[in-house]
């Protein structure tokens, strides 16, 4: 059973940090057995399903 890890880290994210599927800015980052993903709020509600439960950690700069 893998135990997720949500971290509210306001200021993790910078302009430069996008979301791997549309480009906008990032607000959530997640972390997986094969790497990370950084997805908008957009994105992470709609793929939020499969996503927690793959996820090992998650980090965000706010509600989403
Ligand atoms: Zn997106």
């Amino acid at each position: 059973m893998i135990t997720s890890t949500v971290r509210h880290a306001p200021g993790l994210f910078t302009a430069t940090d996008r979301c791997d599927r549309c480009g906008a800015r990032a607000q959530v980052r997640i972390g997986l057995l094969q790497g990370e993903l950084q997805f908008c709020g957009h994105h992470v509600r709609r793929h939020w399903a499969a996503l927690k439960l793959a996820a090992l950690w998650f980090e965000h700069n706010g509600p989403f």
